[in-house]
């Protein structure tokens, strides 16, 4: 079986990388390990999932037809409606017939052996789960998920203890949704996160027709700003502006949805600590007034890092969550979990007992979805054992030595640090036309040079030094607790923002795609 590309994953970037790949008349087919499409929305079918990004910036823009047959609910839909509005791209434009389901490496589960030319990875940023290691988790008699592999048949939690590991963005929304549906809830966090308030609202007809109608606008908006949503920075710096201003301007951005109050603040906010420090109070004392219990709330606010210095979990009634009889906060850090029994779980103080045990315990982000798959290049090099102290890579599209490979949705690419759709469109554009440039000319091979992929990699890290991002531990910054050898910085992802990438990729291009050699 030859094809001239294959494409891995079905998700939101396979789906679009597929479509345009046809347009252009390639023989491709992608493989997919889930039964459907959707990738991150065919499997997170935990309660509450949600995204982050207003729905109308969510969307593909690549079809006004598309844009204007599809009604959003909500101005920030939930898993199920998105995961239905990926199918429905799917079957509009007829590309499920080019997708092979329950299907991984091209050295497949069922003994065939594909063959291509290129390889396209579509498989993700956050799709390798991670369960803590903590000993006694096959123990448990009850019922437990990790929340990525949430079942398709809905979970009954009328009655039930439930115990939850984990505070980031997941467990936060989780969390918010089960608190008033269970019998008893029982968080156990390590470090809490800074959340903020989601505000979502229903979308309804009047307002729907109204989104469609300036759908030019909110896009050309999403180009503008670094992180390709409708918010970016504001133009004033913190000290510019006197104290009551700016306390006013704050508590806008704290009362207005989505993401402005992380993205949209004052410049220096996320650059500079003492503007940070500031506005960490502002948050910090948010949380004071939101939780009842003031030792609760103590523990609710982070102390070893500043507002947005990690991904802002957005939430729906997170924190009032903890003045419920119902709902108890287990700080691990003064009780440690010392392991999981066969009715719960265990600290050094009590044992719980637990109807179901949630894992909300996140991803080995970004590279793990890539050391899953043995991938194999020249001169028998893994691709793993390239990327073991972190990812090297040019344009995060591709790594010297695995010719043909392009990483969509790689590791120090620009669209894992943005608004997913619309990163991931700009790099499948790209993609595509450099493909467009290698059929015309007749190459065969395309692979970056080693000095582009240094003078990259060295750029990637430079970036992690232009704001507060780059020194707090998370995914972005490539800790992870359960996962060997992710205990100091990788760098991940590229921090220079969507309008400087757009730049690089498109001089690159221009220039005959300098940086890659091409025969
Ligand atoms: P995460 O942010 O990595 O959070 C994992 C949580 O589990 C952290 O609180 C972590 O604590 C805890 N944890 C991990 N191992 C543990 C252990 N062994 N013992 C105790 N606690 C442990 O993962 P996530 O919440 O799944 O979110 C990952 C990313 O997915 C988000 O940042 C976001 O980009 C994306 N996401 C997006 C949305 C959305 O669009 N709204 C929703 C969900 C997720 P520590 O912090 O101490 O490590």
């Amino acid at each position: 079986l030859q094809h001239e590309v294959i494409i891995v994953g079905a998700g939101v970037a396979g789906i679009y990388q597929l479509y345009r790949l046809l347009e252009m008349g390639v023989d491709v087919t992608v493989l997919e390990a889930g039964s459907g499409p959707g990738g991150t929305w065919y499997w997170n079918r935990y309660p509450g999932c949600r995204f982050d990004s207003e729905s109308y910036t969510y969307g593909y823009s690549f079809s006004k037809e598309l844009m204007n047959e599809w009604n959003w609910s909500e101005h920030f839909s939930g898993q199920p409606e998105t995961l239905r509005y990926l199918e429905h791209v799917v079957e509009k434009f007829d590309l499920r017939k080019h997708m092979q389901f329950g299907l991984w490496i091209l050295k497949l589960s069922d003994g065939r052996n594909l063959t291509t030319r290129f390889l396209f990875t579509a498989i993700g940023m956050l799709s390798a789960p991670t369960m803590p290691t903590i000993s006694g988790v096959e123990d448990f008699k009850g019922e437990a998920f990790h929340t990525y592999y949430w079942p398709k048949e809905p979970v009954e939690f009328a009655g039930k203890k439930v115990g939850v590991i984990g505070t980031g963005a997941t467990a936060v929304q989780l969390i918010g949704e089960i608190a008033d549906k269970v019998d008893e809830l029982t968080v156990f966090q390590r470090r809490p996160n800074w959340c903020a308030p989601l505000h979502n609202r229903p979308i309804d007809e009047g307002e729907m027709a109204r989104i469609k109608a300036s759908y030019d606008e909110i896009l050309a908006r999403c180009h503008e700003t670094p992180g390709g949503f409708i918010h970016g920075p504001d133009r004033r710096k913190f000290s510019e502006v006197p104290e009551k201003e700016r306390l006013a301007f704050w508590e806008e951005l704290y009362n207005s949805s989505g993401f402005g109050v992380w993205l949209g603040n004052f410049r220096d906010v996320l650059v500079n600590e003492e503007p940070n420090e500031e506005f960490t109070k502002f948050v910090a004392d948010k949380i004071r007034l939101r939780v009842n219990d003031p030792v609760i709330a103590e523990k609710l606010i982070p102390k070893d890092h500043g507002f947005g210095t990690r991904r802002v979990p957005m939430e729906t009634n997170y924190y009032e969550a903890y003045n419920r009889d119902n709902v108890y906060l287990i700080d691990i850090n003064d009780t440690p979990i010392e392991r999981i029994t066969k009715a719960g779980i265990k600290t050094t103080e009590h044992e719980f007992a637990f109807d179901i045990i949630v894992y909300a315990t996140g991803f080995d982000a970004i590279t793990g979805a890539f050391d899953r798959i043995d991938f194999t290049g020249v001169a028998g090099r893994k691709l793993a054992d390239k990327w073991i102290d972190g990812p090297l890579t040019y344009l995060g599209l591709q790594s010297t030595g695995f010719p043909n490979l392009i990483t969509l949705a790689g590791p120090q690419g620009g669209s894992v640090a943005t608004n997913f759709p619309r990163g991931i469109e700009e790099a499948v554009d790209w993609a595509t036309a450099l493909l467009k440039h290698v059929r015309k000319n007749g190459y065969n091979r395309v692979e970056p040079t080693e000095a582009a992929e240094e003078e990259w990699t060295a750029h990637v890290k430079q970036t992690y030094e232009w704001s507060l991002l780059g020194n707090a531990k998370s995914w972005f910054t490539g800790y992870n607790s359960n996962v060997n050898g992710h205990d100091k910085v990788r760098y991940m992802i590229y921090n220079g923002g969507a309008l400087r990438y757009r730049k690089r990729l498109a001089e690159v291009a221009e220039n005959n795609y300098r940086g890659f050699d091409l025969r």
